[in-house]
């Protein structure tokens, strides 16, 4: 197994499309990596630096972007810029490892673009955008304005699932997980464990 994969999982915020990356990087036989994004965003919660996120000031991102050290950056919402670096993806590559990403929609389609044969994009998506709504207010993580601010992303994103390789509904988690690792273990070229 060489690695040398990429894997897209993009989706509206609050739509699981996180746990169901975590599943995946649990998965030994799939040599999945995480790609750590850099983001101008605070830190939420017990979020680590360098695990989550490489978290830096907005003006360290943008010294990256002109020194054009990102493979897709994305201002995903006012001042909370996000950005997949370069030196990530190779670094993860010369690991030999499959690279697995939790991005946005438009990042998400970008990398594709770039590496078109290498990737498979998998949009996931969430029962409605009610349902969303309740699965953010439910991670209280965040005030109601930014929550909003999420909601009304979502109707756009939802929109470009179908410019995506895959589809998957995550009406039901185990659903779901079962899908998403058949997808990654088809595409990666391994049999499935169980
Ligand atoms: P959160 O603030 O909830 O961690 O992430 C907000 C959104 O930014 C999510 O949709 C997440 O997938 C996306 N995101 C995280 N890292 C990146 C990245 O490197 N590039 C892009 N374009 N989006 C990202």
């Amino acid at each position: 197994m060489d690695g040398g994969k990429l894997i897209i999982f993009s989706a509206p915020s609050g739509s699981g499309k996180t746990t169901i990356v975590r599943y995946l990087l649990e998965q030994q036989e799939l040599n999945l990596a995480f790609s750590v994004s850099a983001t101008s965003r605070p830190r939420r919660g017990k979020e680590k630096n360098k695990e989550h996120y490489y978290f830096m000031t907005v003006s360290e991102f943008k010294k990256h972007i002109k020194n054009e050290d990102f493979l897709e950056w994305e201002e995903v919402y006012r001042d909370n810029f996000y950005g997949t670096l370069k030196s990530e993806v190779e670094r993860l590559w010369a690991e030999c490892k499959n690279v697995i990403f939790d991005i946005d929609v438009a990042g998400g389609l970008r990398i594709k673009k770039k590496f078109p044969k290498e990737t498979l994009a998998v949009f996931v998506k969430p029962p409605s955008v009610d349902e969303l709504k309740i699965r953010l207010k439910k991670r209280s993580t965040e005030s109601d304005d930014k929550i909003n601010m999420r909601i009304a992303k979502a109707s756009v994103e939802l929109a470009t699932a179908p410019q995506f390789d895959e589809i998957i509904k995550n009406y039901d988690l185990d659903t779901a997980l079962e899908e998403a690792h058949s997808l990654v273990a088809d595409f990666v070229g391994v049999a499935k464990a169980d």
